[in-house]
């Protein structure tokens, strides 16, 4: 594949990441649920004066403002549903590709003197800093082309999270009153900003002006962005003396109702439970709380994660994306790729077939929650119990072999 079009592939993957990240802002509402927005013009009008009330400047206010109307394309993305569940190997190898391992340990090498510096001040390894980076924007090539002005306006005089995003408006008018931001500034259609796509309020909040120029700029200065991302980390939790966690190879007979976050023992434990490195030799011998994750299921690659997973997490709820971080970082720095892959039959489930499985599932007297096609962590919990009370092993991974098995063995 030739590099113009690797591009073009890479930026539609991150609008796609982009949408599943803000997706995870807040529950999944229907369409048809979401009430009328109001009249534009009098919201307006309100929106000026609660802005003044915020000792926006008046200047600002009216040039941000000059000629917003609501983005009809924003809405839709905004209602977009994906037709597919996503699963670790469709993700993975699209977000950790070769081409964004090497452009990675190509952008560490170039400015490993920066990022001394700033791990000194924050303490996160370089090599997640620049993980980040790629993941979020590919190293800069990418941070969106919304205004975001526009955007947040649009998704604030919407109905359907009108609350998170009227103040994420106000924060950005804000940023620009105190010119950190420049008005007219282009991002996400979510509104997210700059190298690290920082939603205005975390911009307000963790973004650091490292080469002290007067402003925190997330687009052209290298030292601010850098910074602001381990600013963030820092404050989430992020421990700068230990990694994210490692693939691990499991023993045979292993209870796999033990995965999952909720379940966390020290590594000292596991490794008595005969996990071993995925090299196969023995786990290193700490005292540090890891939790047993199977990104597809238990016929896949397991991992063990700790604390610093979960703060990638904060940053990005969704687990895969907290995998993606974790392995780029680690590639970048010449480790290994996987030693097992997922299985063939991993691969991804429509909306429909989810439905099916949670059907099924309650149809059984399992509870599923909403039949949504979303496996959420209650519908992976179900299919946790289900498992159980049949046999199989408990992973709470929703696949094509579990709906054949739910749908011959209907005695079960
Ligand atoms: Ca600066």
């Amino acid at each position: 594949m030739n590099f113009k079009m690797n591009k073009i592939l890479e930026r539609r993957l991150h609008v796609f990441l982009m949408v599943l990240a803000i997706c995870s802002y807040g529950p999944i509402i229907l369409a048809k649920e979401i009430p009328a927005a109001p009249p534009f013009k009098p919201w307006v009008k309100q929106l000026i004066k609660d802005a003044k009330d915020r000792r926006i400047k008046p200047a600002v206010i009216s040039k941000a403002l000059k000629g917003v109307k609501p983005i009809t394309r924003v809405i839709e993305l905004d209602r977009r549903q994906p037709e597919f569940t996503l699963t670790f190997s469709a993700y993975f190898n699209r977000a950790v590709s070769n081409h964004r391992i090497s452009t990675g340990t190509a952008m560490l090498k170039q400015h490993a003197k920066l990022l001394k510096k700033i791990t000194a001040k924050y303490g996160v390894q370089p090599r997640f800093l620049i993980a980040f980076w790629g993941l979020e924007s590919n190293y800069g090539q990418y941070t969106g082309t919304f205004p975001v002005i526009g955007a947040l306006v649009t998704l604030a005089h919407d109905r359907r999270r009108a609350k998170f995003f009227r103040e994420q408006l106000l924060y950005a008018l804000e940023l620009m009153d105190l010119g950190h931001i420049p008005i007219g500034v282009k991002g996400s259609w979510a509104g997210a900003m700059g190298n690290h796509q920082f939603i205005p309020s975390t911009y307000k909040s963790y973004a650091v002006d490292f080469d002290n120029d007067g402003k925190r700029d997330l687009w052209k200065s290298l030292p601010d962005i850098f910074a602001s991302a381990a600013n963030y980390l820092s404050h989430a939790g992020w421990d700068g003396e230990r990694t994210w966690g490692r693939e691990v190879r499991v023993p045979n007979g292993f209870n796999f109702g033990l995965s999952g976050l909720d379940v966390q023992k020290s590594v000292l434990d596991w490794s008595k439970l005969g996990l071993l490195r995925a090299n196969g030799q023995r786990l290193p011998q700490v005292d540090l709380k890891a939790s047993l994750i199977l990104p597809a299921g238990y016929q896949g690659p397991a991992f063990l994660v700790y604390k610093n997973y979960r703060t990638i997490m904060i940053w990005n709820r969704s687990q895969l994306y907290a995998l993606a971080v974790g392995h780029l970082a680690d590639r970048i720095v010449g480790l290994k790729t996987l030693t097992r892959q997922p299985p063939i039959d991993d691969l991804p489930l429509k909306r429909k077939d989810m439905k099916t499985i949670q059907f099924l599932l309650k149809r059984r007297g399992i509870d599923t929650g909403e039949l949504d096609g979303i496996p959420g962590p209650k519908t992976r919990a179900a299919i946790r119990a289900y498992q159980k009370s049949v046999g199989l092993p408990p992973d709470g991974y929703p696949s094509k072999g579990l709906i054949k098995y739910l749908r011959t063995n209907l005695k079960n």
